[in-house]
């Protein structure tokens, strides 16, 4: 338990301290050892000096006694034992004849005994002995001592000389000796203790650096300090040893602060990667979101009006398609910087996709501020961008969607905005419209038709209608225009110019396409078959259809199946398809020709045209747009436009088709200057082949022709 306490007691101690405790108790405990070990000594010396003197007093005096022994000379005997007043430590002396009886004894003054305890038996010599033989044991510590001696006389023992001292006398010395050596080992202890004091430090302040520098390197991380001078010893061993760990650990921390830099800086790309986006600098699709999230909560826990812009740069695509990507995005980069520029400075506006822009507009006053932005958005884009000397004209088309009065959850924001924004297109584009309900119900119209539409093929839903074509000459029935027709079982016939679009965007129309060139082919067939061998179908080929890497294959493969003779088919694709001048489109229409495939330019005029392009490929026919049509003969615009674009046709051997006719005065018109075919309500409405073929069969019968009657619609 001491030992327990003891160490728990050292424990708590500093290491001086302790050092210094250590070393005083070891120094006490041999300083102590040394004490005891020399006063033991002394006593034992002074005892055995005692005794040495005692015996050789003893032998004389017994010498002395043996004549008064030998005569029984007791007062002899008496005298002689007197000599003992001179050793004043012997108390009492006896003389004892052989037979044990006292023949004379001496007892120092002021010393109490009984002499007969003294006395033995004078029968009993054995006893003597004993007696004797007890004395001797005397114990080391006892305070007596007794001698006893024999006496002799010619050889024979004649009696004894007992002396019984007491050395009690001897301790007062021992304990002046004792004094005297303790201080003498507590000088030494003084004079240890002050050496140590002095001496500790040579072994603790080494400690006490090194514990202060570890102290500064825990404390300010800093693993540049070192241990400077070190000693041989232990404690420059370790000293050694923590300045090598502390290199080891510096190296280490600068590679990992290193290491941790370079993270922190792929972590910050990364991040800039995942919320930026590298074209415009603008925040992406993926911060929009977050942003858009909070920002709603935002308003609608401080009941606040926000509102969402959703933007799509019209005509993007051409020019993204004509000068490439790099230009497309040098355009992107532009168009965000000028938006950029007109919004204020709490307006959020990022990028969202090719050529989406949305517009997070907080804290409105009033509905006039969104249309005030959406103006200014629209007039930053107003002016031309100019790459390779050529001015662009782009536009921007905006739906505004508002929180709370459209709806309260960002997801349904950015969707009344989007479709918003869809209606921005549909009516002209490069404008803004505000989302309302009608939208929503158009958008789920929209939604569910993209759904019906997956099994509208398989389920025998479509249709080609027929729409026919007519000779300017003689009226006569020389071609006719496939126009698909989907008959929905709950929502009636869908128009194409509804689901097409919807086709396009959903990625069905290449399946699509292929029911319509394998049903035109086979109608085709049907045709010849009824006798009408010079009569082209018309095929609308879409641009989506058309840049599907199968398109040739799916032509082919229609043509070889129903063996249906090329030059009876012809594909009408509008301007935008082949004002993209991609070698790939290029590619395709000389394929198409190369198989004897009659092309024609559809809705002519109302693309970017630039003539040229007119030129580069193989085209056989131009449908003048019927927007231009219906302006005849009354819009002076839409016939000098109608009488450039015959010209042009006619000048370059192309035939010139005129689309939407409905009046007998666009007839006179188009007559007048030489339009080739007409193709009208005015003659017939598109109609299902076999009401088709019913009526070539009624007409044929009439007059042997095919005349189309002119109809009043
Ligand atoms: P489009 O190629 O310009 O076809 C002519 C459209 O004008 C047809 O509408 C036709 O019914 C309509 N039309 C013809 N004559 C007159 C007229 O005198 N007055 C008026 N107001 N309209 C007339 P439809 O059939 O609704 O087709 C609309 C558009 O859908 C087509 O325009 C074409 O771009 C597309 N389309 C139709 N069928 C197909 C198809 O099978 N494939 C592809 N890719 N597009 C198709
Ligand atoms: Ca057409
Ligand atoms: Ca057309």
């Amino acid at each position: 338990m001491p030992v327990v306490a003891i160490r728990k007691f050292l424990s708590n101690l500093s290491i001086q301290n302790k050092f210094l405790v250590i070393n005083l108790a070891v120094t006490t405990t041999a300083l102590s050892f040394a004490v005891i070990m020399a006063v033991f000594g002394e006593y034992l010396t002074k005892r055995d000096f005692i005794m040495e003197s005692l015996n050789v007093q003893a032998k004389m005096v017994a010498s002395n006694t043996t004549a008064a022994l030998v005569f029984k000379d007791e007062k002899g005997a008496e005298d002689i034992l007197q000599a003992f007043i001179s050793s004043p430590q012997v108390h009492i002396a006896a003389i004892y004849d052989a037979q044990g009886g006292v023949l004379a004894s001496y007892i120092r003054q002021g010393i109490k005994n009984n002499i007969s305890d003294l006395h033995m038996s004078e029968n009993d010599h054995d006893d003597i002995e004993t007696e004797i033989h007890q004395h001797k044991d005397d114990s080391l510590l006892s305070n007596k001592i007794h001698i006893n001696q024999e006496i002799s006389f010619e050889g024979d023992i004649i009696g004894n000389l007992f002396i019984e001292a007491d050395i009690s006398g001897m301790y007062s010395n021992i304990i002046n000796y004792l004094i005297y050596t303790t201080i003498v080992a507590l000088i030494g202890l003084s004079l240890a203790s002050l050496l140590l004091l002095k001496l500790r430090k040579s072994i603790t302040a080494p400690l006490q650096n090194l514990s202060g520098l570890m102290d500064t390197v825990i404390q300010k991380n800093d693993y540049s300090v070192r241990v400077e001078h070190t000693t041989d010893d232990e404690i420059g061993i370790l000293s050694r040893g923590f300045n090598e760990m502390l290199s080891h650990i510096q190296v280490n921390d600068e590679k990992l602060a290193h290491e941790l830099s370079e993270r922190y800086r792929a972590e910050e790309h990364l991040d800039k990667l995942a919320y930026y986006d590298v074209i415009t600098d603008l925040p992406n699709r993926h911060f929009f979101h977050e942003h858009l999230e909070r920002t709603v909560e935002h308003a609608i826990t401080t009941k606040q009006v926000m509102a969402l812009l959703f933007l799509d740069l019209d005509n993007f695509k051409i020019v993204n398609d004509t000068l490439g990507h790099k230009t497309g995005d040098m355009l992107l980069k532009q168009a965000s910087s000028r938006l950029s520029n007109v919004l204020r400075k709490n307006d959020y506006i990022c990028r969202i996709g090719g050529d989406e822009f949305a517009i997070i507009v907080e804290n409105i006053n009033h509905v006039d501020d969104i249309s005030i932005v959406s103006e200014k958005c629209i007039d930053a884009l107003s002016n031309p961008f100019v790459f390779e000397g050529n001015n662009f004209f782009i536009g921007v088309s905006i739906g505004i969607s508002i929180c709370p009065e459209d709806a309260t959850v960002s997801n349904d924001l950015l969707v009344n905005a989007d479709m918003a924004m869809y209606e921005a297109k549909l009516r002209g584009k490069n404008n803004y419209q505000y989302f309302n309900k009608k939208m929503n119900d158009e958008h789920s119209r929209k939604f569910q038709l993209e759904s019906d539409l997956r099994h509208a093929i398989d389920k025998g839903q479509l249709e080609l209608y027929y729409q026919p074509q007519v000779d300017s000459h003689d009226e006569t029935l020389c071609g006719i225009e496939a126009l698909m027709r989907w008959h929905h079982p709950e929502k009636g016939m869908i128009s194409p110019g509804e689901f097409i679009p919807i086709a396009e965007e959903t990625g069905l129309i290449p399946s699509l396409g292929q029911w319509l060139i394998n049903t035109a082919c086979e109608d085709c067939n049907r045709l010849v078959k009824a006798g009408i061998t010079d009569v082209s179908i018309a095929i609308n080929i879409s641009g989506i259809q058309i840049r599907d890497n199968a398109f040739i294959d799916t032509v082919r493969n229609a043509l070889d199946t129903f063996k249906t003779q090329a030059g009876l088919l012809e594909f009408e694709l509008t301007e935008s398809i082949l004002m993209d001048d991609s070698s790939l489109v290029i590619d395709k229409v000389n394929k198409l020709r190369a198989m004897g495939i009659l092309v024609a330019i559809d809705d002519f005029g109302t693309g970017f045209s630039s003539m040229s392009y007119l030129k580069s490929f193989p085209i056989n026919k131009l449908k003048i747009d019927r927007s231009f049509i219906s302006g005849l003969p009354q819009s002076s615009e839409d016939t000098s436009i109608t009488r450039a674009i015959i010209a042009m046709a006619h000048g370059m051997n192309i035939g010139v088709v005129a689309e939407g006719v409905e009046h007998a005065d666009q007839i006179d018109f188009l007559c007048e200057h030489d339009c080739d075919v007409f193709q009208g309500y005015y003659y017939a409405k598109p109609m299902p082949l076999a009401e088709l073929l019913k009526l070539y069969e009624q007409r044929r019968r009439a007059d042997g022709h095919f005349h189309l009657a002119r109809v009043n619609i």
